[in-house]
């Protein structure tokens, strides 16, 4: 069966979780995003192995959430107790986004071993929650990174750590304009480590990952952890635990106006955004 996700041990000590949905340019769906963590649990259990990359098929990270896909729990929860996603309103949908969205990326950015994202091609709004939540980011020279889903008329994506990634300024402009940050910007900003041509691109970072991999495990891990609390300790979770809340009223708000979750005309801003010439070209 294909679950859209690939899991390769390339290099002695490295494990490689791939994003293999390039047809529908690795847009995440439910089934994904369990096969996903279930790919890196795999990696987390396996003792030979003490980096994870993670990669993408295609030209492009990936375009976002696959927002043609259920909105259903769909069985056991991963990251949270949610059991159900049938209350109507918005009740159910918040269930749904706290254990698919930010319960799965604040699991994620936990995962007690060293994970580096290797970035081609866009990466659009649900595609950073997949970038954001690695430790170390190397992207390609055609990289960039945009999250333009005020135009569905809420804040941006559920996992909001924008101004953590590029900064407060950058990150209301991001959000404001929906425009991409292309790679040269992002390395500028601090978001991403490297920058490098495509065709190098996955050897770099397998090279990077090896290097990291050859230090003991437990001086890793415990580096993770102490940077992730201290993240904690400036108010990461409990910031993005109140936007998750703010978004919801932007749902909520959706919900009541057009019957939907999203502002119908979002697509279409957002898709004359990407036919712009210049920085919002993405
Ligand atoms: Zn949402």
């Amino acid at each position: 069966m294909n679950t859209g996700i690939r899991l390769e041990r390339p290099r002695p000590g490295v494990a490689r979780v791939v994003l293999a949905r390039s047809e529908r340019r690795n847009a995440q769906n439910p089934a994904l995003l369990k096969a996903l963590d279930a790919a890196f649990l795999e990696a987390v259990a396996d003792e030979a192995v003490k980096v994870i990359i993670l990669a993408a098929e295609g030209p492009d990270f990936s375009s976002g959430h696959d927002l043609k896909g259920s909105f259903d729990l769909d069985g056991d929860p991963i990251a949270t107790m949610h059991t159900r996603s049938d209350q109507g309103g918005i009740e159910g949908h918040f269930n749904f986004e706290c254990e698919f969205y930010l319960g799965l990326c604040l699991r994620w950015r936990d995962i007690p071993k060293p994970t580096v994202a290797q970035v081609q091609g866009r990466v659009i709004a649900g595609g950073l929650m997949l970038v954001w939540p690695m430790d170390l980011v190397v992207a390609g020279e055609n990289a960039s990174f945009s999250d333009p889903v005020t135009a569905f008329g809420v804040n941006g994506v559920e996992y909001f750590t924008h101004l953590y990634e590029v900064g407060i300024r950058k990150a209301r402009e991001m959000l404001y304009t929906g425009d991409a940050v292309d790679a040269a910007e992002a390395h500028r900003l601090g978001m991403v480590n490297h920058v490098v041509p495509e065709d190098q691109l996955e050897d770099f970072t397998l090279d990077l990952a090896e290097r990291i991999a050859a230090r003991p495990q437990f001086g890793l891990r415990l580096s993770k952890l102490s940077i992730n609390q201290q993240l904690d300790a400036m108010g990461q979770r409990q910031s993005l635990e109140s936007a998750l809340a703010v978004h919801n009223l932007g749902h909520a708000n959706n919900l009541v106006k057009h019957g939907t979750f999203v502002d119908p005309d979002g697509a279409d801003m957002i898709r004359a955004a990407a036919r712009r010439p210049g920085p919002g070209a993405g």
